[in-house]
């Protein structure tokens, strides 16, 4: 197997085609969330200090990218950008995010922009008349009901189930067909909700089929271990834990573990599935695989913080970013980028050739504990054989006496 290494053409091409720019337009929340990403339990994000983004600093990237999108026309037909706005709580600055709107609205290359928004729902009732004008889609973050939501507290410490839940139902009231087109539900998992409840509970009350997240298990204070013990649960095992098991394992199907680990298995190692024509000529030996199943850099989004710093996504630490914004300029150098992210897959090309995953990794380096340090990371993830054995013949054997779910996954689920 050869080991895949990047370059600035690659970073550059993956900034032409750009999937999606996320704006953490405010640090600032009404919530005080206690396993928040950007609390207590964990480190690594910048400190919180109440700054809201300017208009000047979103507009200095939104012109940066314009120019490398204007002057390179490799960038797919009917190319979708996502521009995304992203908190702490982004209704908390809703000055910027309509400046961008009305920016990006007058922006003139052969590309879609599509606006979404994650937010706790608290100031809906504000501003729901102009995120519906906009087509705005909306991914609320709503734990299920009222207990299930008590981890979701405002600054005073009460529950924000009331207000949130009068909110969203305000919003499907008013506005049902923009709730039934551009609404969708994040439900954090944790001791006091399962997987069950909080799927009844959002398809009963709203007819949507939430994302259920676990809670980030890296970068947690070592202080804070047990704290965090005592709230995170496991999605595979609240499910397995669930008396209507085959029936929500059936309805949730592409979002439960399972489904992930069989399509996995079939895609990489079944031999059953090929990519394209090109792929059944693919000898092997000279597989190229690229360690850890981390995205190439912006090839999947790029992440603006508060504070001007650029990186690959929303969901790492603030110490990985890749770039700048200043008050006057952006700075990116796609050969310093491509070697930096090449010096982490040199770290783990060891580990990761003699891992019986390497062909299909999810594991995101930036999780791998000590992958920023001189010293050599351990990879949490990896499988020697005795274990992937074990995968493969739990998946065979359960494709085995499931051969309905052996067609569908074949037939009717497209990998992209
Ligand atoms: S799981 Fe295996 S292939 Fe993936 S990063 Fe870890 S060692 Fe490498
Ligand atoms: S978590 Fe890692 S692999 Fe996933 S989008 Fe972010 S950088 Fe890429």
């Amino acid at each position: 197997m050869n080991l895949r290494r990047i370059d600035a053409d690659e970073v550059k091409n993956n900034i032409v085609n750009l999937k999606q720019i996320t704006f953490e337009v405010t640090d600032a929340c009404n919530l005080q969330c206690q396993y928040c990403g950007y609390g207590d339990l964990y480190f690594g994000y910048d400190k919180r200090e109440l700054k809201y983004m300017t208009f000047d600093q979103a507009k200095l990237i939104l012109d940066y990218l314009v120019n490398i999108w204007e002057n390179n026309n490799t960038a797919s037909l009917n190319q979708k950008t996502y521009i995304s706005f992203y908190g702490g709580e982004p209704l908390l600055n809703m000055k910027l995010i309509k400046s961008v709107i009305d920016y990006v609205e007058q922006i003139r290359v052969s590309r879609n922009f599509i606006f979404s928004m994650t937010t706790n729902a608290m100031l809906l009732y504000k501003y729901m008349d102009y995120l519906v004008e906009k087509k705005i889609n909306l991914l609320i973050s709503l734990d299920g009901d009222e207990f299930s939501q008590s981890y979701r507290v405002t600054k005073s410490g009460k529950n924000s189930f009331e207000k949130v839940f009068k909110n969203v139902k305000l919003l499907q009231r008013m506005y049902p067909e923009y709730f039934l087109n551009h609404v969708n539900f994040n439900s954090v998992l944790h001791k006091r909700n399962c997987v069950e409840d909080i799927f009844s509970f959002i398809k009963k009350e709203f007819g949507k089929q939430p994302t259920i997240s676990e809670l980030n298990n890296s970068g947690i204070k070592p202080n804070m271990i047990e704290e965090f013990e005592r709230t995170y649960k496991n999605k595979r095992e609240s499910l397995m834990a669930s008396e209507n098991y085959e029936k929500l394992s059936e309805e949730l199907f592409l979002s439960e573990p399972k489904t992930h680990d069989l399509l996995l298995y079939l895609h990489q190692y079944s031999g059953n599935v090929f990519k394209d024509y090109n792929s059944l000529f693919i000898d092997e030996n000279n597989y190229v695989y690229t360690p850890s199943g981390t995205c190439s850099p912006f090839s999947k989004k790029m992440f603006i913080t508060v504070n001007g710093k650029i990186l690959q996504c929303e969901k790492i630490d603030h110490t990985f970013f890749l770039g700048q914004i200043t008050k006057k300029d952006v700075l990116l150098n796609f050969d310093d980028i491509a070697n930096k992210y090449n010096t982490f897959l040199d770290k783990l090309a060891g580990q990761c050739a003699v891992c019986y995953r390497n062909k299909s990794c999810i594991q995101c380096l930036y999780y791998i504990k000590g992958i920023e340090s001189d010293k050599m990371p351990i990879c949490q993830g990896y499988m020697n054989k005795d274990s992937f054995d074990d995968y493969s013949s739990y998946c065979l054997n359960h494709l085995a006496s499931h051969p309905e779910l052996y067609a569908k996954l074949m037939n009717d689920v497209i990998v992209e």
